[in-house]
């Protein structure tokens, strides 16, 4: 073990009682039943990264999750500011994740992959630093702690024995951000990356009829339901590789034409739904019917193939005194209607 040899060490049964505390609120924040604490995990992360930070006795660590979808590894709880995102492979993090292997340094300034910009703004000074990949029960390296300014042993970090430490919430933390990661997998499409209808649901349940019952003020939220024209013959006619490829173009489109606070799903074969708060009937035909136009005036490339195609569309304003299925029920009979009425149109009553 390292000599403990600063006034700022801790003994070994003052630090045994920090991490039984922060264990006993682990264990309790895991066992709340309600629906908030088993999708947003943001609580348990803060709790292992504090379990981290304590175990190798340092000022500061944060924990980043590597997003495979977007090519980022990105964390939440470094400095008390927003997330933080950087490209997958940079920075320190990067490095030990592509590397596969713990890092430290001890003198960051002068190391080639250690990213001062953060520092810069807020005036903290870096001295030391400790990055430990974590990887899930495949081996598969998933995320990475990563420790700063060691408070004992001179202020340096000690590669063995520090990583030995911190071994303790890398485990549990793999664990956790792989069950995590099975759950965000679940909500989404694997063919267009967006959401599908389980994501639709949870969605609705965590964040939609939370606005939608607002006791303080009133928020309208629509929705509309949209499906391609006609689609069967692009399949019949290019194969369904092509029936893919559109089913991505489309689905870009959609979501390229929403904001950040609309949730896109793909709710079933060539069907989507967007979900769009604080939006009336009138605003939510408006935004369906800009999306009606982005689709037909674009083309699907595919190969050498250049395919175009229409959609059709049912809006709602949703009834809160109504279930989710009614009220997707009735954008879907608008949707029927459009389809009746000669498709490539939006029906909003
Ligand atoms: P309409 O204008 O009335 O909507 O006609 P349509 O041809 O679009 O509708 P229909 O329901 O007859 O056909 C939908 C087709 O979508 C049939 C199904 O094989 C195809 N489909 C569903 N999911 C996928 C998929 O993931 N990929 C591909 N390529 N095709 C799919
Ligand atoms: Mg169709
Ligand atoms: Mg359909």
């Amino acid at each position: 073990m390292s000599d403990i040899n600063t006034s700022l060490s801790v003994s070994s049964e003052e630090l045994l009682d920090r991490i039984f505390g922060i264990t006993q609120d682990l264990y309790s924040e895991m066992s709340k039943s309600d629906s908030d604490a088993a999708n947003d995990h943001t609580k348990i992360f803060k709790l292992l990264t504090d379990l981290g930070r304590t175990l190798v006795n340092a000022d500061r660590a944060s924990f980043w999750k590597w997003d495979k979808r977007k090519h980022e590894i990105w964390t939440t709880a470094a400095v008390g500011t927003g997330r933080i995102t950087i490209p997958e492979g940079t920075g320190l993090v990067g490095k030990a994740l592509l590397e596969r292997h713990a890092i430290v340094t001890n003198d960051p300034y002068n190391h080639p992959d250690f990213n001062s910009s953060v520092d810069k703004s807020t005036g903290y000074v870096t001295k030391s630093i400790l990055v430990m990949p974590v990887s899930n029960c495949k081996g598969e390296f998933i995320g990475a702690y990563q420790a700063i300014n060691k408070l004992d042993n001179d202020g340096k970090f000690d590669l063995e024995e520090d990583t030995r430490r911190l071994s303790l919430a890398a485990f549990i933390c793999g664990i956790t951000l792989e069950s995590e990661s099975f759950l965000d997998d679940s909500m989404h499409d694997r063919l267009t990356g967006v959401k599908n209808r389980m994501g639709f649901y949870n969605d609705y349940k965590n964040k939609f009829s939370k606005i939608l019952n607002d006791e303080n003020e009133i928020h309208p939220v629509s929705l509309f339901i949209c499906d391609i024209d006609f689609f069967k013959k692009v399949n019949d006619t290019y194969g369904h590789n092509a029936g893919d490829a559109m089913l991505k173009h489309v689905s870009g489109l959609i979501s390229g034409n929403s904001r950040i606070c609309d949730g896109v799903y793909r709710w079933g074969g060539e069907e989507f739904i967007v979900i769009l708060p604080d939006t009336g009937l009138v605003a939510a035909a408006e935004m369906a019917e800009r999306v009606r136009s982005v689709v037909e005036e674009s083309v699907c490339e595919f190969e050498d193939l250049k395919i175009k195609a229409t959609m059709s569309f049912g809006v709602t304003q949703i009834d809160k005194t109504l279930s989710i299925e009614d009220n997707v029920k009735v954008a879907d009979e608008r949707l029927y209607r459009a389809k009746e009425g000669g498709r490539n149109r939006v029906i909003m009553d």
